[in-house]
Order: structure tokens, then C-alpha cells, then sequence
């Protein structure tokens, strides 16, 4: 190993202890790699409610928090508990901001009070660190929750000693969502008004704490190489592509990995029968089980087409919207679990009632039903407009459900096209954002379903692949070290 690294990491999700997408997966999974090869790892984290219900083995600390928000001293508490030997993970206590049914919004929209509920977060991390005397030499955020933190070492710590050997590194997770707050709010930063401009974290007027992330941070990364320079151009760029370029020589792109302890179908206790790439009988029982759950009437021989996602429009779903009706012409079965937008809601649900036989569907965050669908579908489909990393599709390969997806962002970079010719590919990808392309792509891998041997070849080559996070987590520490030296 390389040299021995004190590495704290900041997020606003960590499953198994709160978690809405992807980024919870990644921050219960890359600290553990990491520890593993022996670095000193903890985790901060807020304490919701999901938290509370997760009902783990979590200790509050005799240690509190004060953290100055605006001319106000508010106060928090730490609680502590183990996510593996030699991971230790700290929790803010605060039931006023985090103890709620959701994270970041209600269905009518984001709590009002975001701002104040993550500036006090990105504060506590700070207080967090100098209560318990950790000195970091990396500090690792994620996502806007957390991009204020380096605005504040930057200007408020600057000359703080007990910081002045940390580096931060950032992370994006999706910069679609930057936290933008009216200007209002920066009283609550106590940061100075010289921050407050177009090169700070200022964005058309408002307060952006991603940005924020984005400007101050020591190093950047994201979660795959194509979206590391898809974003910095404006059609991915969501306004933020100029920082980005300007950034351009600190910013890199690493692939997220599987965690093998959650996702894996020779040990996975949520799915039926238990299965590997030299014996596939289990999935074909995962697959007959999934049919019966969702009462369909469906040829286990038939193909079967799952989705797990968020319900937005980042997800592809007009376009897919516009495809599903032929592609239920061709006797496919579809299963879709997610939750979201309301006119999703209503339009699969409209497609269930029109076609029981052939479509399931559950609007719910159901995290052993995920594994169920991965285990017992054929084919998952992934039609992003946009898509940092994806980690579906990465867990289809694992569990031999081959993935139809849109060439973008980490899709791009995980899933190369099956060609019957060389037997080279893991799934299937299509170019255009459209319908018509989607539809072409799953008729071409619906007919390659129908001939058995050569669908084997792409489960097998998903299967095989090496998708683990230690290949990630040595980038990771590659880029670390990178930020030391600045
Ligand atoms: P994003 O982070 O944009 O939502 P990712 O593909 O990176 O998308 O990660 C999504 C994660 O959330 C995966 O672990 C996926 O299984 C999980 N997930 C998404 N929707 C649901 C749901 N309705 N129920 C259970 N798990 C879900």
C-alpha cells in the first residue's frame, strides 16, 4: 500500500443508514475498500430518521457540536457506530432538520429550509472534526450538501492551524442538482461578501453550494470519465461548464464499482435461489418468482424487462414512454420499480391497467425488490438523458441481466455493444435521444434474446467482468495524493 492516509469522508447519504440513490451505495462502499487496504477512514453523515428506522447499533457521544449559523449558535449532537472493522462512522444529531419521513423533499416539493438544514450540516463537519480531533489529511465531500465546506476552509479557516494540512477532494454525484438558495441566505455561511460573485459561489444572483464545491475544492472528481468531460460542455453542463473547464486539469473521472458484499448473486439473501456464471439455473427461478410476485402472465421463456430508478426526466422515461407500447407488441414482459415525478406515476400506472398481464409495477423505494428485479429480469433498461455513473446497469452485469442503455455518461463507459460477430459486448447501447432508437435498440436485443447460445455469450461477458471497488479505490488514492501535493 501506499502511504497510510487519514481520510474523512462528508455525505449527506450512507447506506445502510440513509440512502435516496447512488450516492448512499458509493459512500458505504468506497470508505470500506479503503479501509481495507489500510487507511484510517471515517465517515460524517447526518442522523435522519431513516437512520433511527435502519434501528442499528448507533451511540450517541457525550461530545456536542456548536455551530454559528448567521449571528445564531446552534447545537448538535455526535452519535457513533462501526460500518466494518475499522470504519467508524459519525453521525450529526439534529431531529429539528433531519428527523423527517424524507431527505431533501416531500412530493410537493424541497423543504424550504434546505439551505439552513446543509450549511448547518457543512458547518458540523468542521465542528466535528476539531471536537474530536481528527486531522484529516483528505477530506472527502460529495455533491452540494457538503460543497460549502471548502468555501469555508478557504476563507473562514484559513488560518486555522488544525486545518491547515487538510486537502479537500469533491466529488459529483449529479450536478444537476447544485443546492441554489436565494442570496438570503449566505448570512447563514458567515462567509464574506467578496465570495459572494461569479468566480465565488455566486450563480445568476443565487447562492450555489455546489458551485461552491466546485470553486474551492483542492481536487474534483466524478463518478465516470465520459461525464468528467460531457459536463463541461453546455449540453451537460447545467450552466456550470465554464467553472469546469476552468478546472479542467483538477478534475477527473472514476468509475464507481459494485459493492460485492451487497450485490451479488451467489450470496444475495433477498432473492430466491442463489446462482453464479458456471450455473444459471437459480436465475431462471429468480425469474419465474418475479413473475409470480407481480402476477403476471408471462412465459418464463419470454423475455423480461426490468428498470429500478428514480422517476424523472433525467431517466429517460418520455422517450421510453413513447417505445414501451411497441415494445409490449413484441411480448415482453416490463417490471418497473421507482418512485417520482407525478406524471410518471400516473402514465405507468395507466400502461399496468391497460396490459396486467405483461407490466408490473411498484411505486416504492423497495431495496429487496431491487435485488429481485436485478436477479430475476433478462434484459434492464437504462435510457438516461444523462447519467454520471449508473449503477444499475454495473450491478446487471453482475447478476447476468443484460443492460439496454443510452450511450452517456458512466453508461457509456460500462456497457459496450454486443456484436454477434466477435461475441465482444455486454449489453446493448444506442446513440440518439429518442424513442425510435430506444425501440430499434431493444427489438435488436430482443432478437438476439430469441437465439439462446448467443445470449448466453453477453451474459457471460457481464458476467466476468471486473467491476470491484478496489480498481476504483487505487484511482481514488492516486488522486489523493495528487491533492497533498497541492
Ligand atoms: P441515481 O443515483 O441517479 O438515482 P444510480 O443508478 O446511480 O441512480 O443509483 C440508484 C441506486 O438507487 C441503485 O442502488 C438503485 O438500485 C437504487 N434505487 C433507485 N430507485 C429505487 C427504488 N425505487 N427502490 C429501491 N432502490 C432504488
Amino acid at each position: 500500500m501506499a502511504k497510510k492516509l487519514k481520510i474523512v469522508f462528508a455525505s449527506s447519504e450512507i447506506a445502510p443508514f440513509s440512502k435516496t440513490g447512488g450516492l448512499a451505495d458509493v459512500l458505504s462502499a468506497l470508505p470500506k475498500a479503503l479501509a481495507r487496504v489500510g487507511h484510517d477512514v471515517k465517515i460524517i453523515t447526518p442522523f435522519y430518521r431513516q437512520t433511527k428506522k435502519a434501528n442499528l447499533d448507533i451511540k450517541k457521544f457525550s461530545k456536542k457540536v456548536f455551530v454559528q449559523l448567521g449571528d445564531r449558535v446552534i447545537e448538535g449532537d455526535i452519535a457513533t457506530t462501526k460500518l466494518a472493522e475499522n470504519l467508524e462512522v459519525l453521525f450529526v444529531v439534529k431531529d429539528e432538520y433531519y428527523d423527517r419521513d424524507d431527505l431533501y423533499q416531500t412530493p410537493q416539493g424541497d423543504f424550504r429550509d434546505n439551505a439552513e438544514r446543509f450549511i448547518f450540516f457543512s458547518k458540523a463537519i468542521l465542528s466535528t472534526l476539531e471536537e474530536l480531533e481528527l486531522k484529516a489529511d483528505i477530506l472527502h465531500l460529495h455533491d452540494w450538501q457538503t460543497g460549502l465546506v471548502s468555501a469555508l476552509l478557504k476563507n473562514i479557516e484559513i488560518n486555522n492551524p488544525f486545518f491547515s494540512k487538510t486537502r479537500t477532494v469533491f466529488t459529483i454525484h449529479n450536478l444537476a442538482f447544485q443546492g441554489l438558495f436565494w442570496h438570503y441566505d449566505m448570512h447563514m455561511t458567515n462567509l464574506p461578501w467578496e465570495v459572494f460573485t461569479p468566480e465565488g459561489i455566486e450563480f445568476y444572483g443565487k447562492m450555489n453550494l455546489l458551485k461552491s464545491g466546485l470553486v474551492y475544492s483542492d481536487i474534483l472528481t466524478t463518478v465516470s470519465q465520459k461525464y468528467s468531460l460531457e459536463i463541461q460542455t453546455p449540453e451537460y453542463g447545467c450552466g456550470l461548464e465554464g467553472v469546469l473547464v476552468k478546472r479542467s486539469k483538477d478534475l477527473y473521472g472514476i468509475m464507481n464499482g459494485v459493492d460485492e458484499e451487497e450485490w451479488n448473486p451467489l450470496k444475495d439473501t433477498f432473492i430466491s435461489n442463489r446462482y453464479s456464471v458456471n450455473d444459471l439455473r437459480g436465475k431462471i427461478e429468480c425469474k419465474k418468482n418475479l413473475i409470480q410476485e407481480f402476477k403476471l402472465n408471462l412465459d418464463p421463456g419470454r423475455p423480461l424487462i426490468g428498470m429500478i430508478s428514480r422517476l424523472t426526466d433525467q431517466k429517460g422515461l418520455d422517450i421510453l414512454s413513447e417505445a414501451i407500447a411497441p415494445i409490449l407488441a413484441e411480448n415482453a414482459g416490463f417490471i418497473l420499480l421507482g418512485r417520482g415525478e407525478e406524471k410518471y406515476h400516473r402514465f405507468f400506472q395507466e400502461l399496468q391497467a391497460k396490459y396486467p398481464q405483461q407490466v408490473g409495477l411498484k411505486l416504492d423505494f423497495d431495496i429487496p425488490l431491487s435485488h429481485k428485479i436485478e436477479a430475476g429480469c433478462d434484459f434492464l433498461m437504462m435510457p438516461s438523458r444523462f447519467e454520471p455513473c449508473g449503477l444499475n446497469q454495473i450491478y446487471s452485469l453482475k447478476y447476468g441481466t443484460v443492460p439496454i442503455v443510452r450511450a452517456t455518461g458512466g453508461l457509456d463507459d460500462s456497457i459496450e455493444n454486443f456484436d454477434p460477430k466477435t461475441l465482444q459486448g455486454n449489453g446493448f447501447k444506442f446513440k440518439d435521444y429518442s424513442a425510435e432508437a430506444l425501440l430499434a435498440k431493444t427489438k435488436e436485443a430482443l432478437e438476439i434474446y430469441r437465439n439462446s447460445s448467443l445470449f448466453k455469450e453477453i451474459i457471460k461477458n457481464g458476467m466476468k467482468d471486473d467491476l470491484s471497488w478496489e480498481k476504483s479505490a487505487r484511482r481514488y488514492e492516486e488522486v489523493y495524493n495528487r491533492a497533498l501535493k497541492k
